[in-house]
């Protein structure tokens, strides 16, 4: 393969305006990879870049979009240990800095000089992806086992995500817990808190969103009504939730959980609340006289996202009903049209 062979790449230019067009395969150094991309899944980031631009990206600065992804790898540097063409990768896409205190604690995700594939570098909505040294170096590949569908190896990132809010909460069997927000995010952390052995409860506004985490997850108790404390009270007969998930950007539902809890509960703030929104009002009486734990969780470390793959190689858990759409790259601007319109869950390119 020469570095004057061409191949589609779905490109940011700036506010609104995303185009998928040609641009030549990468050419890579003897301590990169050439990646072939297998499965990009749109994310809720990718719309607001799409929506809103990003900072450096304009006209002659374009980004290639995609930071949930899965591929081939199709050549690899001579100087590059350990990876060999044809092994199945997932990306976890965050490359920290590798040499301040966060990133040798292993927590690359929080480094203030991170960058990320289809963030801040060329990411995966395109036929391949070139991988630099540092994520090479870092432990960023994982070598997926080949029973591992490439689409589900996609939505891995996310799903780490996750993980590393639910690992906050210290779910024990028998635990009541509660998932406010029922898109994609919402129903992984339910598949976890089921996994753990507690009883799951999931709160939406959308009845059709309720349905599929029902069709997906059996057993799971679903309520939408304006009395959520009501029948969390009801449901655990008067304790309250061991745990609690905001997977939405609502304040009130910050503020509400508080008040829903049992002794010693563990809340997780998971999605972020728009700056203008803050500060939210908390009762702290709740948290000193309940003895509860506050947490927050964002991106996930390189261990987090290698132990979720490990969950879907063991088959402990199907990502399977989480990939609701799939296009050709050829698609891939309804796929962001849909993705932006919330129809379905994970909208996911998947390439031949
Ligand atoms: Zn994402
Ligand atoms: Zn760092």
């Amino acid at each position: 393969m020469k570095g004057e062979e061409n191949m589609r790449a779905l490109r940011l230019y700036g506010p609104g305006d995303i185009r998928l067009v040609e641009v030549p395969i990468p050419e890579i150094g003897e301590d990169e990879i050439l990646l072939r991309t297998k499965a990009a899944s749109v994310c809720g980031t990718d719309i607001r870049m799409w929506q809103n631009g990003y900072r450096g990206v304009d006209e002659e600065h374009p980004l290639t979009l995609g930071h949930e992804f899965a591929g081939v790898i199709e050549r690899v540097g001579a100087k590059v240990p350990f990876y060999q063409p044809g092994m199945h990768i997932a990306l976890q896409p965050n490359i920290g800095c590798g040499i301040c205190d966060r990133c040798v604690a292993g927590n690359q995700h929080l480094c203030d000089d991170y960058k990320a594939f289809g963030i801040n570098m060329d990411g995966a909505f395109a036929e391949y992806v070139r991988i630099p040294a540092a994520a090479i170096a870092h432990g960023n590949l994982m070598v997926l086992a080949e029973h591992v569908p490439f689409d589900q190896a996609s939505v891995a990132e996310p799903f780490s995500c996750v993980y590393n809010g639910f690992s906050k909460c210290f779910v024990k069997p028998g635990d009541y817990a509660m998932v406010v927000g029922a898109g994609p995010i919402g129903l992984m952390h339910a598949m976890l808190l089921k996994l753990a052995g507690a009883t799951v409860m999931m709160n939406d506004l959308s009845e059709e969103r309720l349905a599929i985490c029902r069709d997906l997850l059996p057993g799971v108790l679903t309520y939408r009504g304006d009395d959520l404390k009501g029948y969390v009270m009801e449901q655990t007969r008067g304790r309250g939730l061991d745990v609690a998930i905001t997977a939405n950007p609502v304040p009130q539902v910050q503020s509400a959980m508080l008040d829903m809890m049992n002794y010693g509960g563990r809340i997780n703030f998971f999605g972020g609340v728009p700056e203008s929104k803050q500060p939210v009002p908390i009762n702290t009486n709740l948290i000193h006289y309940k003895e509860l734990y506050l947490t927050g969780s964002t991106r996930s470390s390189i261990a987090q996202f290698r132990k979720t793959l490990n969950f879907v190689e063991q088959n402990l858990i199907s990502l399977a009903g989480i990939v609701t759409d799939r296009y050709p790259l050829a698609d891939v601007l309804t796929a962001f049209d849909n993705a932006k319109s919330a129809r379905g869950l994970k909208h996911t390119i998947v390439f031949d």
